[in-house]
């Protein structure tokens, strides 16, 4: 059992180490989780350590994970947004501790399904971003329920960030699909993700490359409030975001034209949303550049506010993946 992060400072921060796979003998000499959050990495007498909100080593489940986070969850039934962010370098458990293996399920959405009553209308969006572009993970899918978006023609790729009055941020033409019970959402997310795989099997990339958000959307009537003559509706979504690995892309591979796009891209957008995270930690709600990367625009009306935010940076404790986990543990250590 892990004790949950309540809401309290804006950016909350977890580690998250998952276990040695089989192809890796060794692991770190020297990697120390305390249970305050402590984490203490040591190679030769090159060493780093820090205190985040928690540390999760690797026999912890994805039950703890979701026991550490449901503060998110419970954010999200009080009606306020909220974001989980998934940082580290490709194959060390982003989109492992996002959705779950199948064997565990995923707690957070059974929670959810308990927890949500009648008048709820709960709703799923999953998109991805790659090069600045955002694609629909959902539309090439027959959709069962009927197409929410009126008089607009969906649209799968490149689609547009818009701003309503209220500040919400809209993506015309986004499927917007909604589940009435655990499994139709489960089934969305599998066929998202499938999708995303099948994308980039076609487009000779990897997932790797590519920022994913999942958002799962509630709507409720408000007993008793009427707005324009209709009952007031109490809005709310919870983001889980698998962002493309950290790892310095310059090391890998060939430069063609179009890695050094990808390149520019992801570095681009993972270093503004580190600049937004770090101004809204600063308390300085003011100038925070939202929109200098789609990313980070489309979480706009979901980091800082009222907003619970999560940065869950994930690790290797592989000894040869020793210098990513200390730059990735001191990118978490900068987003508290
Ligand atoms: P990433 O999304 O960061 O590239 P993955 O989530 O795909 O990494 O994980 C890489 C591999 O490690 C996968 O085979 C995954 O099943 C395994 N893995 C990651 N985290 C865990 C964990 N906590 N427990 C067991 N296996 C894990
Ligand atoms: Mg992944």
């Amino acid at each position: 059992m892990s004790s949950p992060l309540v809401r309290g400072s804006p950016v909350q921060v977890v580690v998250r180490v998952r276990p040695l796979l089989v192809h890796e003998h060794t692991q770190q000499a020297s990697l120390g989780l305390g249970e305050d959050g402590l984490v203490r990495v040591t190679q030769g007498d090159v060493s780093f350590e820090s205190r985040y909100d928690a540390a999760l080593g690797p026999s912890r489940s994805q039950r703890d994970v979701f026991d550490t986070t449901r503060g998110c969850v419970d954010s999200l039934m009080e009606g306020y947004n909220s974001s989980i962010f998934a940082y580290g370098p490709t194959g060390t458990g982003k989109t492992h501790t996002m959705l779950g293996s199948r064997v565990e399920g995923e707690p957070r959405l059974e929670q959810m399904e308990h927890a949500t009553p009648g008048s709820t209308t709960a709703t799923i969006s999953y998109m991805e971003i790659y090069n600045e572009k955002i694609h629909d993970l959902l539309q090439p899918f027959k959709l069962e329920a009927k197409q929410p978006f009126k008089g607009m023609v969906p649209r799968r790729t490149d689609l547009q960030i818009r701003s309503a009055k209220n500040g919400a941020v809209l993506l015309p033409g986004l499927s917007v699909i909604r589940v009435r019970d655990l499994q139709a959402a489960m089934d969305l997310v599998v066929r998202g993700s499938q999708n995303r795989a099948t994308r980039h099997t076609e487009m000779n990339h990897q997932s790797s490359r590519s920022h994913s958000i999942l958002q799962i959307a509630l709507e409720r009537k408000l007993p008793g409030q009427v707005v324009n003559k209709a009952p007031g509706l109490l809005k709310s979504k919870l983001n889980f975001v698998d962002l493309a690995g950290s790892e310095r892309w310059s090391e890998h591979g060939e430069m063609t034209h179009a890695r050094i796009s990808e390149m520019t891209s992801i570095n681009q957008s993972l270093s503004n949303l580190v600049t937004v995270v770090a101004r809204l930690t600063e308390g300085k709600p003011s100038h925070i550049p939202y929109r200098d990367s789609k990313l980070t625009h489309i979480l706009q009306d979901s980091l800082g506010g009222n907003c619970m935010t999560i940065f869950i940076a994930t690790i290797s404790p592989a000894l040869e993946a020793f210098d990513e986990t200390v730059s990735t543990l001191k990118f978490a250590d900068r987003a508290r």
